[in-house]
């Protein structure tokens, strides 16, 4: 018989939510916090206290002996440290005590964390601050509090820090616009995500025979299988017992934190899915997404199989990236991405889509290095995820629309029109779910999907770079509509929109994203930046528009983002670092030895056939091929050692990481080019490590 599962009662057992929070803590206390929640407001520090006591008598009923600090340093991952809750009584007893400065402030060494320049002028020291907008709960014993991270003086040493700063700009700059569309009620705007998670699960003993996945999450080598994507029978296909059974316990292990996953399926390629929840504010989305990166690991370990992250664990074939599915709501809960059913509705709605239009082309710059990182390089543009270029799509029906704006037409078609009619503006068709997968960023009837985020990638990064640059909209927009008076309020609304759209409609685009075509005519007709490699975004931080527009909204100081872009830089060639060394090991440590012992073999049979006078053309030829190969791999090897040292005397994380992208990356391709025709041809019980075939299929 199947055991049932009530599924009400184990979301959400973990966590400290606001029903726990209810029946736990005294009543103006629980009302201060749910403003503080609500609103982003600071936290009353009296009711502090109160709320620390009720959380650690909730978290040792729930078996916690520790509590920790849990934040999102630069190193993509999230830090923990535990310290348990026992204080002695001076008779050689312990009590178990929690205070309200324990809670709201934890300090921490945060000499050990890229700070990009931040802690070597200033203290090593660093704090943690409590984020009282998303919910504290119990994992492993231990009671776990999301905190900000920063360095002694303020600085953000963290991805929340500045995610909380844009989401607070965002909101300022959108409720001019509301008040202007006469909303007088809500408080607050909130950017909402929902990150479509892709991974793949292989099984664990092929996982261990290779050092690269080891080391670098990502195959160095291995020439394509026979089977691979072709037959495009995994996509939705039938899941397999074992991969359902880790679905099921990632579901609880999910529901159980409050993370509400909703969807699960088979992606493109094989052993690829995905995971998709139900949206959040963006601030819980990402914690909730790192939570499920994090246990999607974990509970693969438990079923014997690894998952993957990585944005491209084979060549060849599909990548993993995160689709961040983004919009706008209301406190009240109003979706103001959604085409609304009056016409007043409708012209806001269409202003707010053209401020994200306007955003997009104005800062593409800024969303594309978002996503810049040495993984994510091999997954943008491979023709299975967008390109580098920056475009929005919009689907036929509103690109009529902004067309007829533009052109000053009015849009008549069939049925179910919106009526824009009080400021002169077309009607269009409500219903616009289009899909164009192969758009980086796609309007889809409610919602914005940015898809050129990377599957290790923590969220808050493009959401943090989204928000503000929407945000920087909404005040232009805003300053140019409060001038207006009641009598000419929609003429100027018309005409802001016709700018706007005249100006920024170089950016929509619904074409096929993945065709050459496209890279040309985005780049030599419509001027679109198109930033292959992460070396070539990165820099684009320190644009003077960059400074101007974070410094403006106070999401990043001018130190914070020279800070952020030497991290990034930094990260990305130690990445190919890393990969660069494992591949050398490999080559020399197994490849080598392994083709030796075929070309041996072959060599045996070549001597002992000429013995008795037999034909050797066959053997021969293999063997002559096998040590041409072996020659260049070896040679080239050597050189990329060379490459390696030469790197140790550049000065610059710019220069060092260009270094890397241009010479070590290029030659790391031309061994793998070596490497992979020698799989072709070395026996299979000679070859050392698992093939894509058998990892691929590994999980049955
Ligand atoms: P698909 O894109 O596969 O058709 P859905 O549209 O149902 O699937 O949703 C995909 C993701 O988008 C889900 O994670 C969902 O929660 C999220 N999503 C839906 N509405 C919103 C919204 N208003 N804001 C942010 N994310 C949303
Ligand atoms: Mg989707």
């Amino acid at each position: 018989m199947t055991e049932v599962i009530d599924v009400s009662k184990i979301f959400g057992e973990d966590v400290f939510n606001e029903s726990t929070m209810r029946k736990r803590l005294p009543k103006e206390v629980f009302k201060k916090l749910k403003e503080t929640m609500n609103t982003g407001s600071e936290l009353d520090g009296t009711i502090a206290e109160s709320v620390a006591t009720a959380m650690k008598d909730w978290a040792i009923e729930k078996g916690a002996t520790h509590y920790t600090h849990w934040f999102q340093p630069m190193t993509g991952i999230t830090a923990e440290k535990h310290d348990s809750f026992i204080a002695p009584t001076g008779d050689g007893t312990v009590i178990m005590e929690f205070s309200g400065k324990e809670l709201i402030k934890g300090e921490t060494d945060a000499s050990s964390f890229p700070s990009g320049g931040i802690r070597a002028t200033f203290e090593a020291r660093g704090y943690t601050a409590w984020d009282p907008t998303s919910f504290v709960f119990v994992k492993d014993s231990t009671l776990y509090i999301p905190t900000a991270f920063c360095s002694y003086t303020g600085e953000a040493l963290d991805k929340k820090t500045p995610l909380l700063r844009s989401m607070d700009a965002l909101s300022e700059q959108a409720l001019r616009i509301l008040r202007l569309f006469g909303n007088t009620t809500s408080k607050r705007v909130i950017p909402t995500v929902g990150a479509e998670q892709e991974y793949f699960l292989i099984d664990k003993t092929v996982y261990e025979k290779r050092k690269d996945l080891l080391y670098t999450g990502r195959t160095l080598f291995g020439a394509p299988a026979p089977k691979g994507q072709q037959m495009e029978d995994h996509y939705f296909g039938v899941i397999k017992q074992r991969v359902s059974d880790f679905m099921k316990d990632l579901d609880m292990a999910l529901w159980r934190l409050g993370v509400p996953s909703k969807t699960k399926h088979n992606e493109g390629a094989p052993a690829q899915h995905e995971m998709a929840p139900i949206f959040a504010s963006a601030n819980i989305a990402a914690d909730q997404n790192q939570l499920a990166m994090e246990m999607m690991q974990k509970i693969a370990k438990k079923h014997d199989m690894v998952c993957l992250l990585h944005e491209k664990p084979f060549k060849g074939v599909n990548g993993s990236g995160k689709h961040d599915n983004w919009a706008l709501s209301t406190d009240d809960g109003q979706n103001l991405l959604k085409p609304g059913r009056s016409p007043s509705e409708n012209a806001q709605f269409l202003t707010f889509l053209a401020a994200v239009v306007k955003a997009v082309d104005d800062y593409a710059e800024l969303l594309r290095l978002s996503v810049a990182t040495a993984g994510n390089d091999h997954r943008l543009g491979a023709h299975e995820a967008p390109p580098a270029i920056i475009s929005i799509f919009l689907g036929d029906e509103l690109d009529e629309v902004v067309k007829a704006i533009i052109d000053g037409r009015t849009v008549v078609k069939k049925s179910a029109y919106f009526d824009l009619g009080i400021i002169s503006l077309p009607k269009f068709k409500k219903d616009n779910t289009d899909r164009n997968r192969t758009s980086p960023f796609a309007f889809t009837g409610n919602k914005f999907e940015f898809r050129s985020v990377g599957s290790t990638h923590n969220v808050a990064t493009p959401n943090i770079i989204l928000n503000t640059i929407v945000a920087e909209s909404f005040r232009v927009f805003a300053d140019q509509l409060e001038k207006a008076t009641p009598e000419n309020f929609d003429d100027m609304l018309h005409n802001l929109l016709v700018d706007t759209f005249k100006k920024h409609g170089r950016v929509i685009f619904n074409g096929n994203g993945y065709g050459e075509e496209w890279v040309k005519e985005a780049t030599e007709i419509r001027g679109l930046p198109n930033l292959v490699s992460t070396v070539d975004a990165l820099p684009h931080f320190e644009d003077e528009k960059a400074i101007e527009l974070f410094t403006r909204h106070k999401v990043f100081t001018e130190r914070e983002i020279h800070a952020r872009m030497e991290i990034l830089l930094e990260n990305y060639y130690k990445t190919i670092n890393i990969e660069a060394q494992t591949a050398v090991e490999m080559v020399k440590r197994d490849y080598t030895p392994a083709v030796m012992s075929y070309q041996k073999t072959l060599c045996d049979i070549i001597a002992s056939k000429q013995v008795v006078g037999i034909d050797i053309g066959v053997e021969k030829e293999i063997a002559v091929r096998l040590c041409a190969l072996t020659t260049s791999m070896t040679s080239k090897t050597k050189e990329l050692c060379a490459l390696l040292d030469d790197a140790k005397d550049i000065t610059g994380v710019l220069e060092i990481a260009r270094f890397y992208h241009d010479k070590v990356f290029a030659k790391m391709n031309e061994i793998r080019a070596d490497v992979d025709e020698l799989e072709t041809m070395v026996a299979s019980e000679y070859w050392p490590v698992p093939n894509y075939g058998e990892i691929l299929f590994s999980v049955k």
